[in-house]
């Protein structure tokens, strides 16, 4: 494979760098541009972050991860064995620059145009789901599920009300929900419970690794090819064109699209840009045999995890550990997240030892932002990386925007906060 051309039959030809739900988004709308594509994945398709999340399509969060609140609350949180938030000490180091500019993305101006920003991608993310599923007899995939927040202590009502009139200022419906509603729901969780908020409109997906894998399949059925190999650059030719030099040798194609997740960052350096991006480091629990526990998804707004009811199994997740892209998992996080999850649903506790265990690393800006933009100087290497805890919402609206920005077409919302020099 050594500086082969990639284009043939008179079709232009695209990389596309890392498969996880970006990349495969991101390929399958090149297909349907009439690319022919090559994916490059240093391990198979959908072992990334796309892997393991709780697959629910989080429309509603709608805020930054930096605003005044999280601030104020994250000494304690962090200080908290059990907290929802960890930074590693041996990271702590590196991790500095980031956290002054997270800090500065607070501020009011930054926060409104990153709230503004996040909700153009969320309000469209699952209309664009279905615009990317439909044409490939997918759509069976998402599952209009509804979502639950809930609070175990009487005194956040207020917290919980407050919070519902915010949703109800952009349009998002929520439902109050009292403990008796709450036993009803979900027989197994609801006497634990206060109150909770009820999402009618919510949508997640049936498992996420059965989305990518079915995404996989539908990107070689219209002839995508797949190169199971580690890319080491891509960099502009003087001709227009992008050279993908992998571990197996160089091709060069007409575009060349970097969606390497929380890894992306090393390639952008050859290519003269920086952008501050961390790994933010989630964790879950897959319970096989204990679905049927819960009917909906569900939040808690107080212990900061989700848990969904997955093809897979009852998934659980959280923690926002700023740990790098190096360190080992951690393994009391697991026994934090058992924890939680039983305290939530008693029944529970007897299963923990036959959990699936699993690490993740989230693309995470100072913004909440992605990157979904172009290079500057060579127009046809492009980028989609950086959608933190939101890429499964926010993949298919995300390809659909960055393939504007590629074609230099004018997008239905503002690309300006989502460009790859703005920091
Ligand atoms: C615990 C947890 C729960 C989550 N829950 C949700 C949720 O419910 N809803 C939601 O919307 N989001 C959720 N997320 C976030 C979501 O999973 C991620 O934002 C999304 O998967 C990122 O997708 P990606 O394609 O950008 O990255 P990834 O899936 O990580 O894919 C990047 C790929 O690039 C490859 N790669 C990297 N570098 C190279 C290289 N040099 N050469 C070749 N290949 C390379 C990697 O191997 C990887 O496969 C969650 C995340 C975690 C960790």
């Amino acid at each position: 494979m050594k500086n082969r051309h990639a284009s043939s039959k008179g079709m232009p030809a695209c990389a596309v760098i890392g498969a996880g739900v970006l990349g495969l988004c991101s390929a399958i709308q090149a297909q349907r541009k009439g690319y022919r594509v090559t994916l490059y994945d240093r391990q198979p398709p959908g072992k990334g972050a796309s892997y393991g999340n709780a697959g629910y399509l989080a429309c509603e969060l709608i805020d930054p991860l930096a605003t005044p609140e999280t601030l104020r609350q994250a000494p304690k949180l962090w200080l908290d064995p059990d907290g929802p938030l960890a930074l590693p000490l041996r990271h702590l180091p590196a991790l500095v620059p980031w956290l002054l500019r997270f800090v500065a993305s607070a501020r009011p101006k930054a926060l409104a145009e990153s709230q503004k920003a996040l909700r153009a991608l969320n309000e469209d993310a699952v209309p664009a789901w279905t615009r990317l599923l439909e044409p490939l007899g997918l759509t069976q995939h998402l599952v209009k599920s509804g979502y639950m927040l809930v609070w175990e202590s009487d005194a956040k009502q207020e917290q919980a009300k407050t919070h519902a009139d915010y949703l109800a200022r952009f349009n998002i419906q929520t439902q109050w929900l009292d403990k008796a509603d709450l036993v009803t729901m979900e027989p197994e969780m609801g006497a634990q419970l206060s109150h909770g908020l009820f999402f009618p409109n919510a949508w997640r997906v049936q498992e996420p690794y059965m989305l990518v894998e079915a995404l996989y399949a539908a990107f070689l059925r219209e002839g995508g090819r797949f190169f199971e190999s580690a890319v080491e650059k891509v960099l502009p030719t003087g001709n227009g064109q992008a050279e993908v030099r992998s571990e197996d040798g160089s091709e060069v194609f007409d575009r060349a699209i970097i969606c390497a997740g929380a890894w992306s960052r090393s390639l952008l350096k050859p290519l003269g840009l920086s952008v501050p991006l961390e790994a933010e480091r989630g964790y879950h629990l897959t319970y096989p045999e204990q679905k049927a526990v819960l009917n909906y998804p569900m939040g808690s707004a107080e212990r900061r995890l989700v848990m969904t009811p997955l093809a897979s199994g009852l998934r659980v997740v959280g923690m926002s550990e700023l740990g790098g892209l190096s360190l080992s998992p951690f393994k009391r996080r697991y026994e934090v997240l058992k924890k939680h999850a039983s305290a939530l649903i008693p029944s529970l506790k007897a299963h923990s030892e036959r959990c699936e265990t699993w690490m993740g690393h989230r693309p995470t800006l100072p913004d909440s932002l992605p990157v979904l933009d172009r290079h500057p100087e060579h127009p046809q290497i492009g980028f989609a990386f950086g959608n933190q805890h939101l890429g499964l919402t926010q993949a298919a609206i995300s390809s659909e925007l960055l393939w504007c920005a590629l074609d230099g077409e004018k997008a239905p919302v503002d690309m300006a906060p989502y460009r790859v020099t703005r920091f």
